[in-house]
C-alpha cells in the first residue's frame, strides 16, 4: 500500500516521523564528493590536519592502552564519561579562563554529539533557537532536525551584535514566541572567521541573562588562536546561564570523536540521560586514547605546532587573496581557527558559480548553507586547515580567475540570465570523508 502512496524510490515515505522532513542533506556533504578529487583544490571542508600528530608516539600510547588496559578500554563506561578525562578536561578548560568541577562535565562523540543533545533536552518543536548570521552548518541540521525555528542575528566585525540580540528577542517576544537557546561561537567563528573581544562577551552574556535564556557555547577552536592570546570563554564569567561545548577534535584529532559539555548541576543531569538514551556511554577506547596522550604527551606543545602550522596557512590565503582578488571582493582577517567569509563583488551569486568553480578545479562552499533563510548568496566560506601553503595559493588564483570570469559574464548576460553549468562529475564521484 506504502509503495503505491508513497514515492517510488522510498515506500516507506509514509512512515516517516514529521521530523524528518525537516532532514535535508547539507549543500556541503553532498559537495565533497567533487571537492575531495585530488585535481581539485578544496577550500570547502573543515578537516584539521591530523598528520601533523606525532604518529609514532600516538601509535604507542595506543597499543601500550590495549596491552595494559584493554579489558577496561574494550569494556561499557559510564554514561558521564571517564572521571579522570572529566579531571583533565578541567585542565584543558582552564586554559580558556573555566573553573570548573569534573562532576558539572559530560563526555560527548565529539562537540557535535552534545549540541544535539542540548536540543533535545532543550527544544520543543517550534520554539526559536538564536544564531549568529552567518552560523555553523552542523548546528544548523541539528536544530532544523530538532523543528526548531532559527532566528539569525546580525553579526558585525566583532561578531554577534549585542543590540541586535536584545532587539530580536524583544520582538520574538511581542509575537509570543518561546526563546530557548542563544547558539554562539564567540571564537575564531565557523564560518565567519571572527572573535568576539572581551566585553562583547560581556555585552552578550548580560543581555542573555537579562532576558534569562540560556546561550550555547561552542568553542572548539579557543585554542587555536594565532596572536599567542587564548580569549577567555563567556562562560568562564558565569556558570549558571552558560553551556559549554568543548572538543578533542581540533586540539588532538577528529577521528577519535571525544568532545564535552559543560554544564550548570541540573541540566548535566539530563544531558546523562539522554547520552545514555543515545548511546549509552561515550567510548572507553577513545576517552582512554585522549586521556593517555594528554598524561603522557607535551599536549601543550602540540597545540602550538597545530596553531603555527594554520597560522602559515592563515597567512597563504590572506596575502594571496589580497594580491590576485579583484575589486570588490572583501573578506574577514581570522585570527584563529580555520576559516575566512568573503563577500563577493555586488551580483555575483556563490552558488551558481560552484559549478565553474569546480570545473577550474577550486572548490568552497557558498554562503547560503550558513543560514536557514536563503541568505549568503553573496558570500563563500574559505577554509585554509587542510591545503598546504602551496595549493591553498594555486586554490587562490583559481577562485579570483573564476570571480574575474563570473564578473564578464555578469556584463554580457546580467544577473537574471547567467548561463547554468553543471556540476562536474570527473566520471564517478564518490562520498569522501570531510568535516562541517
Ligand atoms: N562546532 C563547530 C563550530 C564546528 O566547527 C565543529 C566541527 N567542524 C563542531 C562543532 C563539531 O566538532 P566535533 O563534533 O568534531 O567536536
Amino acid at each position: 500500500m506504502s509503495q503505491i502512496v508513497g514515492s517510488r524510490l522510498d515506500p516507506w515515505v509514509e512512515s516517516y516521523a514529521a521530523r524528518t522532513a525537516s532532514m535535508t542533506v547539507s549543500e556541503i556533504r553532498s559537495l565533497f564528493a567533487v571537492a575531495s578529487r585530488p585535481e581539485v583544490v578544496s577550500l570547502a571542508g573543515g578537516m584539521p590536519y591530523v598528520s601533523a600528530l606525532p604518529m609514532d608516539q600516538m601509535a604507542d600510547t595506543v597499543s601500550r592502552l590495549i596491552r595494559e588496559r584493554g579489558a577496561v578500554a574494550l569494556q561499557y563506561g559510564s554514561g558521564q564519561g571517564d572521571p579522570t578525562l572529566r579531571e583533565q578536561i578541567t585542565e584543558v578548560m582552564a586554559e580558556v579562563g573555566i573553573h570548573a568541577h569534573p562532576d558539572d562535565i559530560v563526555v560527548t562523540a565529539g562537540s557535535q554529539m552534545a549540541l544535539d543533545l542540548m536540543v533535545r533536552v532543550f527544544v520543543d518543536p517550534g520554539d526559536v533557537v538564536l544564531v549568529e548570521a552567518p552560523s555553523y552548518v552542523g548546528a544548523l541540521g541539528v536544530f532544523s532536525a530538532y523543528q526548531a525555528e532559527v532566528v539569525h542575528v546580525a553579526m558585525d566585525e566583532q561578531g554577534l551584535n549585542p543590540a541586535a540580540l536584545d532587539e530580536t528577542i524583544q520582538s520574538l517576544r511581542k509575537q509570543g514566541k518561546k526563546i530557548k537557546l542563544i547558539y554562539t561561537i564567540p571564537s575564531y567563528h565557523n564560518p565567519g572567521g571572527i572573535s568576539q573581544g572581551p566585553s562583547r562577551r560581556q555585552q552578550v552574556l548580560e543581555v542573555a541573562t537579562r532576558n534569562h535564556i540560556l546561550i550555547l557555547e561552542d568553542d572548539p577552536y579557543g585554542l587555536l588562536g594565532f596572536d599567542g592570546e587564548v580569549p577567555r570563554a563567556i562562560r568562564a564569567d558565569d556558570a549558571d546561564n552558560v553551556v559549554y561545548l568543548g572538543s578533542f577534535s581540533k586540539t588532538i584529532a577528529s577521528g577519535l570523536r571525544v568532545g564535552w559539555a559543560l554544564a550548570p548541576h541540573a541540566i548535566r543531569e539530563k544531558l546523562v540521560i539522554a547520552a545514555e538514551a543515545a548511546i549509552l556511554c561515550p567510548s572507553n577506547y577513545a576517552q582512554f586514547t585522549v586521556s593517555s596522550y594528554l598524561a603522557t604527551q607535551p599536549w601543550r606543545e602540540q597545540i602550538k605546532v597545530f596553531r603555527e602550522l594554520y597560522r602559515e596557512r592563515r597567512d597563504a590565503l590572506l596575502d594571496s587573496m589580497k594580491v590576485l582578488m579583484p575589486d570588490g571582493t572583501t573578506w574577514t582577517t581570522p585570527s584563529g581557527g580555520f576559516y575566512s567569509w568573503l563577500t563577493l563583488p555586488e551580483g555575483i551569486d556563490s552558488k551558481a558559480m560552484l559549478p565553474r568553480a569546480v570545473t577550474a578545479l577550486v572548490a568552497y562552499v557558498p554562503g547560503t548553507g550558513f543560514y536557514v533563510n536563503g541568505e549568503g548568496r553573496r558570500a563563500m566560506r574559505l577554509s585554509y586547515c587542510y591545503p598546504t601553503p602551496e595549493s591553498i595559493k594555486e586554490g587562490v588564483g583559481r577562485l579570483a580567475g573564476v570571480i574575474r570570469a563570473e564578473l564578464e559574464l555578469l556584463e554580457t548576460f546580467g544577473p537574471d540570465a547567467m548561463p547554468h553549468t553543471p556540476m562536474p562529475t570527473f566520471g564517478a564521484n564518490t562520498p569522501a570523508p570531510d568535516s562541517l
